[in-house]
């Protein structure tokens, strides 16, 4: 019986042949695909020696490209952010303008002046164009750009203050997550940190009283993802600048976010701009290319021309140098900038988008739902609106919150069942799950991906088995 039955089962070839095999394994490297389809059949082969019966021929081909789809899912892959956060770090953090997309490619698919000046036809900076726009956005006096912002901070400490002291308040000895956390990358630069003030209170006479011979700077570091309420006290960068000033220190401010527009406009928290800090006169300021700016993931450090030079000539700055691909984004981000049209850069688009009109498209999806979905496979799941907060997230504007809508799944224990199903899909949709009720927010969702949002979601509800 088991021995006939092995043998009945298709070969590992005749499954790649399927027509759903095929179409499930339509781009994936073939290696991938047979992997994938082996491990179908083996599968298979186990359950019969364990006495069940042989999956008939289209289970089997099911089985195989399920297991596809589910290698691919491996790779790195577009999905449907339904959480609600416009920045979320685990799904990429900001989206890309059109423009910024066309000159990735642009610039990736042939040569470029990266690194040619071509009035003299000799050798030029790939710094120099983002650094132009920079300064004019900033009202800096240099800027230069780098992997990301820890390599940003680190780069300035180890470049300024080696050796030497930094005083830095204690409520602002913060963790952003990924394990930067700002006590150990003042240690892996280096410079030797000073601890001022107290955990909710930090004033003017704490900094000027720790200044000493060997203190180098002063780290102001923005707050990003977190909230002190109550008593509380810190000191604003325009006063720092001035012990800084008379001490002969460099006063260097993380902003995290570097937000060069108000988010107020946004019914949103005001978060420190760039202009703000380098107008306060703060000597550095680092931030992040895709936190509020929307750009690709760089970080920036402008501020005084001396001192950037400094960062630039430091051996570590090679290490943390940006590729072509990213300063064609960031160029085509800041370029929107100037041309005072920040919404044409996605989160902002995003952030600026009514309650009444996500709760429009909520409801649509629900009714393109509702008519597609085979009712009695539904498992009673009950789909209706609802208003819901989304946040900017990405270490942003802590507690800050917009009012937002959601197509939300009423799933109770089977909740996180949908969910999974969900992030099967194709592509895969990631939402929330507050109180047994499945929320599709829909402040992050590009309106052109709403059909397929519902179209996922009427797949992942007939994928929900409703025995038991
Ligand atoms: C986010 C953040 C960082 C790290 O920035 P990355 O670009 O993620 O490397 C550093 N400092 C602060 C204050 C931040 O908010």
């Amino acid at each position: 019986m088991t021995a006939e039955a092995l043998r009945a089962l298709p070969s590992v070839d005749q499954l790649l042949m399927a027509p759903a095999v095929v179409e499930a394994a339509r781009g994936l490297a073939r290696p991938l695909v047979a992997d994938a389809v082996r491990e179908a059949v083996a599968e298979a082969r186990e359950r019969i020696r364990n006495g069940s019966p042989a999956p008939d021929r289209a289970e089997l081909e099911q089985a195989a490209a399920e297991r596809i789809r589910a290698r691919r899912r491996r790779l790195l892959t577009p999905l449907i952010n339904a959480t609600g956060v416009v920045l979320h770090t685990n799904l990429g953090r900001a989206p890309l303008s059109e423009e910024s997309l066309e000159a990735i490619r642009a610039v990736a698919s042939g040569y470029s002046n990266l690194e040619y000046d071509l009035e003299s036809g000799s050798r030029g900076s790939r710094q120099a164009p983002v650094e132009d726009l920079l300064t004019r956005l900033s009202g800096a006096e240099a800027a230069m750009v780098v992997n990301n912002n820890a390599a940003a901070v680190l780069l300035v400490l180890s470049a300024v203050a080696r050796g030497r002291e930094v005083i830095i308040a204690r409520g602002e000895m913060i963790e952003i997550g990924g394990a930067f956390r700002i006590p150990e990358v003042m240690a892996q630069s280096g410079c030797i940190l000073r601890e001022v003030g107290t955990t909710n209170r930090t004033h003017r006479r704490d900094y000027e009283q720790a200044v000493g011979d060997e203190t180098a700077a002063i780290l102001k570091v923005h707050p990003s993802n977190y909230r002190v309420v109550g008593f509380t006290a810190s000191v604003p960068v325009r006063e720092l600048a001035a012990v800084a000033r008379r001490h002969g220190l460099v006063l260097i401010e993380d902003l995290g976010s570097g937000v060069l527009v108000p988010t107020e406009r946004y019914g949103l928290a005001h978060e420190p701009t760039v202009q703000e800090s380098v107008g306060a006169g703060a000597d550095l300021v680092t931030f992040s290319g895709d936190k509020l700016l929307g750009g690709p993931q760089v970080g920036v450090i402008a501020g005084r021309r001396e001192l950037v030079d400094r960062c630039r000539r430091h051996p570590l700055a090679r290490a943390v140098r940006v590729d072509k691909l990213t300063l064609a984004a960031l160029q085509a981000t800041l370029l929107h900038y100037l041309d005072g049209r920040p919404e044409r850069i996605p989160i902002y688009r995003m952030m600026a988008q009514t309650q009444d009109a996500l709760r429009a498209r909520a409801e649509a999806i629900v009714n393109r739902v509702r008519r597609r979905h085979v009712p009695e496979r539904s498992c009673g799941f009950e789909l209706r609106v609802v208003r819901t907060a989304s946040t900017v997230g990405g270490g942003s504007l802590p507690g800050e919150v917009q009012d937002s809508a959601a197509v939300a799944v009423a799933a109770g224990s089977r909740a996180e069942e949908l969910h999974a199903a969900l992030r099967r899909q194709q592509p895969p949709i990631v939402g929330r799950i507050e109180e047994g009720v499945l929320l599709l927010d829909l402040r992050a969702v590009d309106p052109v991906q709403d059909e397929l949002l519902a179209d996922g979601l009427v797949l992942a509800l007939e994928a929900v088995s409703c025995t038991s």
